[in-house]
C-alpha cells in the first residue's frame, strides 16, 4: 500500500513502524517503483488498507491508541483527515493469504492480473517483459531479491501445460509472504534468501498458445491453426506456439539432428523445431534473457510424468547429481540424467554455461491435466522451489 511520508520521517522509520525488514521496504522504495512522487510517498510491502467507520465519540487518534498497531502508522495513513463520526479513515493490514489464484484455467490475462496484483502488494518484486510473443502479448519476468546466486525459473514452454504458470505463480507467491512475515523457506531465513539470491522467474514463455488452447482461435488466425490442427477444432492437444512451432525444440543444442529426425517437417500442434534455430521470438527471448542474466541454474516446469532430466551429453556439472537427488527425495519424482532428446531450453543451457539445468516433469496424466490435479503438484514440487531459492545451486 502507499502512504504519505511525513517530513524527516525516514524508510527504518516506517519500516519499524510497520515491522518490517528494513531491506524490502528501501526495494520497494527504489525510483520509479512507486506511485507518486518518490519523496512524497512510501510504499509498504506486504499491506492494504481496510477502510473503517468512525462511530460517534472516536477520532483519528482515539482509533490509533485502542488499536494493537502503533497509533504513527495509523496517522501516517490517515493524514489530513478529519475523522468526523461517519467518516470512513484506513487501519493498516498485513496482508496474510495469498494473491494469486492459480488454481484455475491460468490464461495470460490471469497471469497480467495476478502480475499486477503481486507487484501493488509486494513492490520490491519487479515485472517487466523479456519480449514479445507472435501475437504481440508481453512474456513476463518477475525478479525478486538482490543477491549473487541466480535462479531461475520457468513455466508454459508447451501451450497444454498451463497449469505449470499457475504453479509456479503460487509459489513465488509463498515466497513472498514468508519474506513479509519474516519467516523461514526450506529453514532458512526468508530474508537471507533475498539477501544472497536473485531469483527470475518467466511464468509464461509462450502466452499465445496457452490462449490457444483455453480460449480457442484468435481473430484472423482461425483458418491457420485448424489446419495445422489437422481440422480440429479442439486444440487440448496443442504444445507448439501460435505459427506451431515447438518452443522447446527450438535451441541450439544438436537442433540440426532433431530437425533431421523430428516428424512433423512443418508447423504442427507438437514437435516441429522451426527452419532454423531461435527463428521464433518466445524462444529468442529466453536466449536472450539467459544470456545476459548469468543464471546459475534453471528450472523448466512441463507437464506431465512425475520425473525429471537433469543431464545433457555428459556436459552437466558434478554438483547437478547431488540436486537431482535431493529434488527427488523431496519431491517423489523420478530423476532420469538423459533422454534421446536434443534442442530444448535445458539442453541449451547445460550445453553452453555447462552449469544445472533440469526440465520437471509436473503431475501425472493426460495433457492439459485437470485443475483436481493441482493441490498435489503444489505440495510434490514446493520443496524443489524452495531447495532451489535456499540455496541449492
Ligand atoms: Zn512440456
Amino acid at each position: 500500500m502507499i502512504i504519505g511520508r511525513l517530513p524527516g520521517g525516514s524508510l527504518a522509520d516506517y519500516a519499524r513502524l510497520f515491522r518490517l525488514q528494513p531491506e524490502l521496504i528501501q526495494k520497494s522504495n527504489e525510483p520509479g517503483l512507486c506511485v507518486g512522487e518518490v519523496g512524497e510517498k512510501v510504499c509498504i510491502p506486504g499491506y492494504s488498507g481496510k477502510p473503517y467507520r468512525l462511530k460517534e465519540g472516536e477520532t483519528v487518534d482515539s482509533v490509533a491508541s485502542n488499536c494493537h498497531f502503533d497509533s504513527k502508522a495509523i496517522k501516517l495513513m490517515n493524514q489530513g483527515v478529519q475523522g468526523h463520526p461517519g467518516s470512513s479513515i484506513l487501519l493498516p493490514y498485513r496482508v496474510e493469504s495469498p494473491v494469486v489464484i492459480g488454481r484455475t484455467e491460468y490464461s495470460p490475462a490471469i497471469l497480467a492480473r495476478d502480475l499486477e496484483a503481486l507487484t501493488e502488494t509486494y513492490p520490491f518484486a519487479k515485472v517487466s517483459p523479456i519480449g514479445y510473443s507472435v501475437l504481440g502479448k508481453p512474456i513476463w519476468e518477475l525478479k525478486i531479491g538482490s543477491g549473487e546466486r541466480k535462479i531461475h525459473f520457468n513455466a508454459s514452454f508447451h501451450a497444454n501445460e498451463w497449469i505449470t504458470s499457475g504453479i509456479l505463480m503460487e509459489l513465488v507467491n509463498m515466497y513472498l509472504l514468508a519474506l513479509c512475515e519474516n519467516q523461514s523457506v526450506f529453514g532458512k531465513e526468508a530474508l537471507s534468501i533475498f539477501e544472497s539470491t536473485e531469483l527470475s522467474v518467466v511464468p509464461m514463455v509462450n502466452p499465445d498458445g496457452v490462449d490457444l488452447v483455453l480460449n480457442g482461435p484468435p481473430a484472423g488466425f482461425g483458418e491457420a491453426v485448424t489446419g495445422m490442427n489437422g481440422g480440429r477444432t479442439d486444440f487440448s492437444g496443442w504444445k507448439a506456439n501460435i505459427r506451431g512451432v515447438d518452443l522447446n525444440n527450438q535451441f541450439p543444442a544438436n537442433w540440426e539432428v532433431e530437425k533431421e529426425r523430428k516428424e512433423p517437417q512443418s508447423p504442427a500442434p507438437r514437435d516441429f523445431p522451426g527452419t532454423a534455430p531461435l527463428s521464433e521470438p518466445e524462444a529468442l527471448a529466453m536466449a536472450r534473457l539467459t544470456e545476459k542474466s548469468g543464471f546459475d541454474a534453471v528450472i523448466a516446469f512441463h507437464t506431465q510424468g512425475e520425473e525429471f532430466y537433469w543431464g545433457y551429453g555428459g556436459r552437466e556439472p558434478a554438483v547437478s547429481s547431488y540436486i537431482a537427488a535431493e529434488f527427488s527425495r523431496l519431491s517423489g519424482y523420478r530423476a532420469v540424467r538423459t533422454i534421446d532428446s536434443h534442442a530444448g531450453f535445458k539442453d541449451w543451457f547445460i550445453q553452453e554455461y555447462r552449469r544445472p539445468g533440469f526440465t520437471i516433469e509436473l503431475g501425472k496424466g493426460i495433457n492439459p491435466l485437470p485443475l483436481s490435479c493441482f493441490n498435489k503438484i503444489y505440495r510434490d514440487v514446493s520443496g524443489i522451489f524452495q531447495f532451489a531459492i535456499g540455496g541449492c545451486c
